[in-house]
This record gives structure tokens, sequence and C-alpha cells, in this order.
């Protein structure tokens, strides 16, 4: 017998292996249907795609004999790695000096025929085969060598979509850890904020208390422009905490009554703002998490106040329809400013606006807070509106969350 010769850059080869992390894996599908296609076309018992490792050969995939794996050194593929480009054939065992003694062909499953097309990676590397084996002597004829070629290179396609799929959830677990470690950042950065700006601000109420009769008008300006400064930035650090909190937080689900959270909004809104007209109607109980969907509808309604024209009071209509087995569509309609076409979609995004700071205070949280929320539930979130004439909120709750 003679043993296989180790292939050039063998550690290279061995290394290349490695990356398809297909070594002892379990048997698939995709990959025994070319096999047994092997088989069929090839006329032989037994078909194998194997892989060389360090010390053994390994089967991905089996037709015909039981055992995972055989050493080395008895293998008839690693002598066929060694002409990767080269389809490599045996007719008969007991003609060939390499073979004639190999164990396998003395004893079980007793290889009389061997066929192998050498699996060849991008890079050239040899790392295994597409083989049929047989214990009659025979000849492949032209066309089955043209299958078993072709086999083979989806034997390859194969591995090297599996390369790529654990590179692609690689790459998505390492951005998932660094969004997950820059928004625990962003959250404890933010929370850290608060203390410093609650001194500030009392300073300045402070300074203003004891020294203002010190201060010329122009130094009184100054005074306030800090601390709306001061008051805008709490405001964005509570609104942002809320939104990194989301994040952190469990899916929870318990039965919500709509009608009723909406009438506890309109009740806190309407004690600053007396002339709203808040109506709702057909408004179902779900399940939800009340405290999460009690901010859609504060930030919905407050929004829909907020965004008012300052000639007509506002007029704001809730509403939900459902389809049996559908999810349900709420709308929160209102007849305020509108929203620019080209603002539309970009509102739903952390810190977007569509209208100025002077006219209307906001930090531009709370509509990605809502989305939030909603695309956790499974839902969606979208707005149709038109300048001057008012805008409609729609979002969708599944049935069963
Ligand atoms: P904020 O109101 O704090 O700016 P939001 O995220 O709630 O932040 O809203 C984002 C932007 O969407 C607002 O700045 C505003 O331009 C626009 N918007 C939201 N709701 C309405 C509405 N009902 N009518 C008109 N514009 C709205």
């Amino acid at each position: 017998m003679e043993k296989p010769k180790i292939p050039d850059k063998e550690k290279q080869r061995l290394a290349a292996l490695k990356t398809y992390d297909i070594l002892d894996s379990l048997p698939e599908k995709d990959y025994d249907d070319l096999t047994l296609i092997a088989a069929e076309i090839c006329d032989a018992p037994i078909a194998l795609i194997t892989l060389i490792d360090e010390n053994r050969q390994f089967f991905k995939s089996r037709i015909g004999v039981d055992i995972e794996d055989t050493p080395r050194e008895y293998s008839f593929c690693s002598h066929a790695i060694n002409l990767p480009d080269q389809l490599m054939q045996v007719e008969d065992t007991s003609m060939d000096q390499r073979f004639v003694d190999n164990p396998y062909v003395i004893g079980e499953p007793k290889i009389t025929f061997y066929a192998g097309v050498p699996l060849v990676n991008p890079e050239g590397y040899a790392f295994g085969t597409l083989c049929v084996l047989d214990s009659k002597a025979k000849r492949l004829n032209e066309r089955q060598e043209r299958a078993l070629k072709s086999l083979a290179n989806q034997v390859m396609h194969l591995l090297e979509l599996r390369k790529k799929n654990k590179e692609l959830e690689l790459s998505r677990k390492k951005v998932d850890a660094y969004a997950r470690e820059t928004e625990e950042f962003v959250y404890a950065a933010s929370h850290d904020l608060k203390e410093p700006l609650r001194m500030i601000r009392s300073f300045l109420k402070l300074l203003k208390k004891k020294h203002s009769q010190h201060l010329n008008e122009e130094g009184l300006k100054y005074l306030s422009y800090a601390s709306d400064g001061v008051k805008r930035m709490q405001m964005m650090i509570a609104d942002m905490l809320e939104y990194y909190r989301l994040n952190m937080d469990e899916l929870t689900a318990e039965k919500v009554d709509i009608s009723k959270l909406v009438d506890e909004v309109s009740a806190f809104y309407k004690r600053e703002h007396q002339d709203a007209e808040i109506k709702h109607s057909g408004l179902p109980a779900i399940n939800a998490s009340g405290k999460d969907l009690r901010m859609v509808f504060e930030n919905l309604i407050g929004n829909a106040i907020k965004y008012r024209k300052a000639e007509n009071h506002p007029v704001i209509t809730v509403r939900a329809e459902a389809n049996p087995g559908e999810d349900w569509v709420f709308s929160i309609a209102d007849n305020g400013v509108g929203i620019p076409e080209d603002h539309l979609e970009r509102i739903f995004g952390l810190f977007q606006r569509a209208h100025s700071g002077k006219q209307y205070p906001g930090t531009g949280i709370g509509l990605a807070i809502c989305k939030k929320i909603i695309e956790k539930a499974g839902g969606k979130i979208w707005v149709e509106s038109k300048l001057d004439a008012g805008s409609t909120f729609f979002f969708t709750w599944p049935e069963n969350v």
C-alpha cells in the first residue's frame, strides 16, 4: 500500500478547511441529495462527500457506508486531492499498487472501483472529494465523469454558501453587540448627565433670585436663555432615557381598555388645553403593555394638540378598526398645521423634526418612541397629512401580542 502524499501548503489547506466550520457537522439534506444523485448517475452503491482533515477523512455525506470517518492514510481521496484539477479513477484496485492491500480493499466494503472529483475552493485548495465506489471493477463513461464533476462544483457552491452565511451571522452578532453596547453607553451617559444638569438649574435659579438686581436687561436675558437651554436638555435626556429603556424592557402584555386609556390621556391634556376636543369611538380592549401603549397615545394626542393651528381649536378623533383575524388599526386624526410631504417618513426617526423649535418646542424623540413600542409589538406606524388641513397618524397592533 502507498501512503497518500501530504499536499504542498498543507497548513494553509487545513486552515482554509477550518473556515467552513464543517468538520463533524451533522448530515444535511442538501449535501445528501447531491451524493444520492452521484450514486444514481454513476450506478454505484457507495457515494461520499469527504473532507480531509489532519489525520482523518470525515464524511459530510455518505450513501452505502455506516462509518463517519476513516484514517487519512487509508483514504483514497487523500490521493485524489493531490491532483486538484483531475478526476481520479481507479478501475480495479487489485491492479493498483497504491491500494491493493488497503484495509478497505481487503476488508469491508471491499472497494474495487473508485472515482473521485476533488473539491477545490476559490484559492485552489483541495479539501476532499465527491466520490463513488463499487465492489466491482468498472469505468465511468464520459457523461458520468462530466456529471460527477458538475455535482462536485455544486458541493463546493454549498460549502461557499455555508461559509458566507457563517460570516454574515458573525457580522450580525458583532453589529448587534456593538449596537447594544452603544445603547447602554448612551443610557448610562444620559443618566449621569441628569445630576449635573439639576445642579446647573438650581444655581441658575439661585443666581436669578439673589443677584438679579445686579444684572442689566441683557444679563437677565442671557440668564433666561441659559435656563431654557437647561430645561430643554433635561427634556431631551428624559426622552432619551425613555427611548433606550424600551430596548432593555421585556415585552409584557395585559388586557388594556383603550377607551379608558384615551379618556385618561385626554383628561390630562384638557387640564392645560380646555379648548381641545378629543373624540373617540369603537375603541377596543387589547393585549398590550399598558404603560407603553399609554406612552404612544400620550405622544400622538399630545402632538395633535401641540401642532394645532392658531386660528381654530384642536379637534382630535381617535378610532380603531379591525377585520376578524387581522391587526387592529388605530388612527388619531387632527385639524392641525399638517406636515410637509418630504418629512412624512423622516419624522419617525430619532431627533427628526418638521417644525421649528421656536414655534413648537420639542425634542424629536416622541414619534421614535412610538415607533419602537409599536414595532416591538409587531405593528407599524405611518402618517397621512395635508399642510394646513391636518394629519392622521395610523398604527397597527397585532391581535395577539
Ligand atoms: P417633537 O414633537 O418633540 O418634536 P416627535 O417625535 O413627537 O417630536 O415629532 C416629530 C416631528 O413630527 C415634530 O417635530 C413635528 O414636526 C412632526 N409632528 C408630529 N406630530 C405632528 C402632528 N400631529 N401635526 C403636525 N406635525 C407633527
